[in-house]
C-alpha cells in the first residue's frame, strides 16, 4: 500500500492550495485525491471575487495573504490566473455604513491593508456610470479584484506537482480508519456513464500520516465517514451575467475597467463581465442545500434561476448604475455557496482525532484558499501557524450543534453578509437553544441576551420595551448607559454575573497530578486553593487559561472560558491520551452543564452572603483567615450546596458561587431577597469586560490565543520557569516579541474602542488593541493591546485610530485600578 505524509480530499481551490503550501513547507510526498475533475466543485461556478474587506482579523491575514499569493503564481508555473486587480469600491448610503468601514478600516490597518476613502463626488468624477447623489462616501480597496476561479485552482495545482505533489483524479475517498499511528483511507475508483460519474467496483487504499478535508459541498458526506457533526451546509447563492451594456462599452474605450462594485446597503456585488455586468445579489430566504449530503446525481451542476427572489436587488443595481435598465440578461448562475453558523470556514485539527485536519465550511473560498494553505500547513508543518487561528477552529462549535441548527443559521449567516456588522450585534436564528435554568428569571428582570458557544447569557439589563436590535451602533450603542450603571453597582455595591457559562472540567486519578503539572505553566495549588495557570501550543503560545481548583490531593476542577469548551475538551483529551501511559491513570470529565455559576461581586458582597451562609460560626466562615483570597470553600447558602470559590474577574471583593445546576433558582430568589436591601444589581458580560480591563485581566480569544506566549502576555507570575511544562522550551526560545498593555484613551465622546484598532507613535504603527471599552472608575475609554516591547511602560504616550482619526492613549500601569489587590483583599 502507498504510504504518505500528506494526504489532501478533495480538488477545489481549497484542497489545490493546501497540497501547494504542504509542499511547500518541505513535505515531498504529498497525494491529493478528488473524485472527479479538479475544480468541479463550487469552485467552477464562483465569481471570482477576491475582497480584502473582512471584520475578523484572523480572515483579514488571510485573504491579505491570498492577494499577494496569486499575483506571484503566473511567474512560479507559467499559468495565468486571471488576476484582475481592479479594485474594489465599497459604497455606504448612510453614516452608519461609513461607521462600520471606518471601524473594519482598523482591521485593515492592523493586518496593513492599503485602503483609500472616495467622497460621492470623487466616485462620480471616476466613474460616471455610477448613480451617487444618494451616497455618503465609499471605502476604496486599489490591491484587489476578481480572478478566474478554475485558472486559478489550476495554477496551484501546477505549482503543487512541480514541488512534487501527486494529484489523483477519479478517486472517490470513501472511508478513514486510524491504526494508531497512520490513517488508511479506502476509496472507488470513479468512472463516467452516459454523462454521470459514478463508482466502479475498482477501490485503492492509501496511507497516509496525515489527512485533511477539503470537500467542500460534500462536508456532510465527509462528517458521517469521520464520525463527526461538522456545522457546514451549503446555502443556494445566484448570480447573473448581462448582455453588453452599450454605455459601459463606450465608457471603456477611453477608461480602465470599473472596482467591483458593492452597494453593501442593497446587498450585491457588481463587477464587468464581457461589455456587460455581472450582479450577485445576497437576498432573502435563499434555502440551505445538501443537509445530509449531496445526491449522485448532482454534479458539476446548477440550481435553476430564482429571479423573483432577486428582483428587489436587481430594482437596486438598475438604481445604482441606470444605464443597465435596458440590457438583457445573458447568463446566470445558482450554486451551492458552503456556509457555517457563524460564517468563518472551519480551519484546523478535528475534534477527537489525530492527523485529521479540516479545510471545509468556505464561503468566499477562492479568497481564502491561498491563505488557507499558507496558514494550515504552517500548523500541520510547525506545530502552530504564525496567526491565532482559534476563530476559524473546527471544535467552536460543541457537540450541541445539530443538522437543523447548522442550516437554518446557515441560511441566516447568508442572509446576514451584507447587514450592518456591528460589534455589539447578536443574531436572533435558532434562539433560544441552551439556557441555564435562570434564563426565565433573568429575562423578566430585563436581561438582553448574548449567545456564547450556543448558551444564553445577559449582556446587560434593561427596562421593559428596549429594543437591543434598535440600540446597536459602532459608537456607544443604547445599551452603554445601563452596562455603565452595572458596573458602578459592582465597584460601589454588589452585582451578580450569570457566569454559567463557563467551561468546566474535573481532572483526577493517580496521574492527574504528574499531568497537570506538565500541561500547564503555573505551580499547582494546595489543596482548597487556586491559581490561574496556562497550558501552551507546541511553540509555546498560549493555547488555553485555566482557573485550576485543587480539591483532593489528586483531584482537580478546571474553569476556562465559555465560548471554547470543546476546543478545551480537546485539548485536555488529546494530551491526556499521550500522556497517561506515562503518568498513570487520568480521569477526565466535562461537568461543564452539571455546575452552575454566579459571580457575585462588589464591597457588599460578604454582607450578601453572610445573610444566607449556614456554619457553626457564620459570623467567621467568610472572612480571610477562613476563607482567604484564591481559596475555594463547600458552603451552604440555606438549603444550596455550593462550592465558592473566592475570585472576582471584576476585580472587586467577591466569591464565584459553583452550584448544582437544578437548584440553580432556588439558590439565585434567595440570592435576590438577601440582595435587595442592599441594593444587589444583576450585571451582564458587557460591564464584567470593562471592569477586568481595569484590572488588566486578560481575556481568552482577545489577549491570549496563540499568536502570542504568556509572558508576551505578561502574566510572567503564572509561569514558573523552575518547572518543565509542555511547550516550555519553545516558548523561551521565541522570547518577547511584544507586550500586552493597558491603556487608557482620550477618545471621541461618543465611541470607545471596540478592540481591534491600531496603535501608533506618531505616524508609527506600533501595535494593536485586542479589547476595548469604558472605564466606569477613570471615566474614560479603556483598552488592552499589543505593543514593542520597548513601548510597554507606564507613561508611554501612543495614538489610537478611531473615527478615522488619532487620539491620545497613555499605557497605565499593570492593574490601572487598586493595583495592590487592596478590596479584592479586604477583611470582613
Ligand atoms: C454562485 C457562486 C459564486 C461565488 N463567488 C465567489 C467569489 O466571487 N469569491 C469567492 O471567494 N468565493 C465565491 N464563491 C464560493 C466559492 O465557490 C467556494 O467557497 C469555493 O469554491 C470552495 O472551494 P472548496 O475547495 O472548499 O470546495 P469545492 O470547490 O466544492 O471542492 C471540493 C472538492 O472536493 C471533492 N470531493 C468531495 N468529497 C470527496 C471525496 N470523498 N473524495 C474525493 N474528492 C471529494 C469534490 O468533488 C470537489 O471537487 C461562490 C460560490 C457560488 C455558488
Amino acid at each position: 500500500m502507498k504510504h504518505v505524509r500528506g494526504l489532501v480530499v478533495g480538488g477545489g481551490a481549497i484542497g489545490a492550495s493546501v497540497a501547494y503550501h504542504l509542499a511547500k513547507a518541505g513535505w515531498s510526498d504529498v497525494v491529493l485525491l478528488e473524485r472527479d475533475e479538479l475544480t468541479s466543485g463550487s469552485t467552477w461556478h464562483a465569481a471570482g471575487l477576491l475582497p480584502l474587506f473582512n471584520m475578523s482579523y484572523a480572515t483579514s491575514h488571510i485573504h491579505d495573504y491570498s492577494v499577494k499569493f496569486y499575483k506571484t503564481l503566473e511567474e512560479e508555473t507559467g499559468l495565468n490566473a486571471g488576476f484582475s486587480v481592479v479594485g474594489n469600491l465599497r459604497m455606504a448610503q448612510s453614516q452608519a455604513r461609513m461607521d462600520e468601514y471606518q471601524l473594519y478600516a482598523t482591521t485593515a490597518e492592523s493586518v496593513g491593508i492599503p485602503y483609500e476613502w472616495l467622497s460621492a463626488d470623487e466616485i462620480k468624477q471616476r466613474w460616471p456610470l455610477v448613480r451617487t447623489e444618494d451616497l455618503i462616501g465609499a471605502l476604496y480597496h486599489p490591491t484587489d479584484g476578481y480572478i478566474n476561479p478554475a485558472d486559478v485552482t489550476m495554477a496551484m495545482a501546477k505549482g503543487a506537482r512541480q514541488r512534487g505533489v501527486e494529484i489523483i483524479r477519479k478517486r472517490q475517498v470513501d472511508s478513514y480508519e486510524w491504526t494508531g499511528d497512520a490513517w488508511i483511507v479506502r476509496g472507488r475508483i470513479m468512472v463516467e456513464k452516459g454523462g454521470n460519474l459514478v463508482a466502479s467496483d475498482e477501490t485503492f487504499e492509501i496511507s497516509a500520516e496525515h489527512v485533511v478535508t477539503a470537500t467542500g459541498n460534500h462536508a456532510q458526506r465527509t462528517a458521517q465517514l469521520l464520525g463527526l457533526k461538522i456545522p457546514a451546509i451549503p446555502v443556494e447563492h445566484q448570480f447573473i451575467v448581462t448582455e453588453p451594456d452599450p454605455a459601459l462599452v463606450e465608457y471603456r474605450k477611453t477608461h480602465g475597467e470599473h472596482p467591483v462594485l458593492r452597494d453593501a446597503d442593497a446587498k450585491w456585488y457588481v463587477r464587468e463581465e464581457r461589455g456587460g455586468w455581472i450582479l450577485g445579489p445576497y437576498e432573502k430566504n435563499a434555502p440551505a442545500r445538501f443537509e445530509y449530503g449531496v445526491p449522485d446525481s448532482f454534479r458539476a451542476d446548477l440550481f435553476p434561476l430564482d429571479l423573483e427572489r432577486i428582483e428587489e436587488e436587481y430594482m437596486s443595481f438598475i438604481h445604482r448604475i441606470p444605464s443597465s435598465e435596458e440590457v438583457g440578461l445573458k447568463d446566470d448562475f445558482n450554486g451551492p455557496i458552503c456556509y457555517t453558523p457563524d460564517g468563518n470556514p472551519l480551519v484546523g485539527p478535528a475534534p477527537g482525532l489525530t492527523n485529521m485536519w479540516l479545510a471545509e465550511g468556505f464561503s468566499f473560498g477562492i479568497t481564502a484558499a491561498g491563505g488557507t494553505g499558507h496558514y494550515l500547513a504552517q500548523m500541520m508543518a510547525e506545530g502552530e501557524a504564525e496567526i491565532d487561528m482559534a476563530s476559524l477552529d473546527p471544535k467552536r462549535f460543541g457537540p450541541w450543534m445539530t443538522t437543523e441548527y447548522a442550516a437554518r443559521k446557515n441560511e441566516e449567516c447568508y442572509d446576514h453578509v451584507y447587514i450592518l456588522h456591528h460589534p455589539d450585534e447578536e443574531r436572533p436564528a435558532c434562539r433560544p437553544l441552551r439556557t441555564a435554568p435562570c434564563y426565565d428569571r433573568m429575562k423578566a428582570a430585563g436581561a438582553q441576551f448574548g449567545c456564547v458557544n450556543g448558551w444564553e447569557r445577559p449582556n446587560y439589563f434593561a427596562p421593559d420595551g428596549f429594543s437591543d436590535h434598535d440600540s446597536r451602533s459602532f459608537r456607544r450603542g443604547g445599551w452603554w448607559e445601563y452596562a455603565k450603571a452595572e458596573a458602578e453597582a459592582i465597584r460601589e455595591g454588589v452585582g451578580l454575573i450569570d457566569a454559567s457559562a463557563f467551561t468546566k472540567h474535573r481532572i483526577s486519578g493517580p496521574g492527574a497530578t504528574a499531568f497537570l503539572d506538565w500541561f500547564t505553566t503555573n505551580k499547582l495549588p494546595k489543596v482548597g486553593r487556586i491559581n490561574l495557570t496556562y497550558a501552551l501550543t507546541e511553540t509555546g503560545t498560549t493555547r488555553s487559561e485555566y482557573t485550576i481548583v485543587r480539591l483532593a490531593e489528586d483531584d482537580y476542577y478546571l474553569v476556562s472560558a465559555g465560548a471554547w469548551a470543546a476546543y478545551d475538551e480537546d485539548f485536555l483529551y488529546k494530551a491526556i491520551m499521550e500522556k497517561e501511559p506515562e503518568f498513570g491513570r487520568i480521569n477526565e470529565q466535562d461537568v461543564t452543564t452539571q455546575w452552575g455559576v454566579f459571580a457575585v461581586a462588589g464591597p457588599k458582597s460578604r454582607e450578601l452572603l453572610n445573610a444566607l451562609v449556614c456554619d457553626a460560626e457564620p459570623g467567621t466562615v467568610l472572612s480571610n483567615k477562613r476563607f482567604p483570597w484564591l481559596s475555594m470553600r463547600n458552603i451552604e447558602l440555606k438549603m444550596c450546596p455550593v462550592m465558592a470559590l473566592r475570585v472576582a474577574y471584576t476585580g472587586e471583593l467577591g466569591w464565584e458561587l459553583h452550584h448544582p445546576m437544578e437548584m440553580q433558582n432556588y439558590l439565585l430568589d434567595r440570592l435576590m431577597e438577601v440582595g435587595e436591601p442592599l441594593g444587589l444589581k444583576l450585571v451582564g458580560a458587557r460591564a464584567q469586560n470593562w471592569l477586568r480591563q481595569e484590572k488588566s485581566y486578560r481575556a481568552f480569544g482577545t489577549e491570549l490565543g496563540r499568536d502570542a506566549t504568556p509572558l508576551e502576555a505578561g502574566l510572567d507570575r503564572f509561569v514558573d520557569l523552575s518547572k518543565e511544562f509542555h511547550g516550555k522550551a519553545a516558548m523561551e526560545t521565541i522570547g518577547v516579541r511584544f507586550r500586552c498593555v493597558t491603556v487608557l484613551v482620550d477618545g471621541p465622546e461618543d465611541a470607545d474602542p471596540w478592540g481591534r484598532e491600531a496603535l501608533y507613535v506618531g505616524d508609527e504603527k506600533v501595535g494593536r488593541l485586542t479589547s476595548g471599552g469604558y472605564s466606569v472608575a477613570f471615566g474614560k475609554s479603556i483598552g488592552m493591546g499589543y505593543v514593542r516591547p520597548d513601548l510597554a511602560v507606564e507613561g508611554t504616550n501612543l495614538k489610537v485610530r478611531m473615527q478615522d482619526r488619532l487620539w491620545d492613549a497613555v499605557v497605565t500601569e499593570d492593574s490601572p485600578y487598586d493595583p495592590k489587590n487592596a478590596t479584592i483583599r479586604i477583611d470582613g
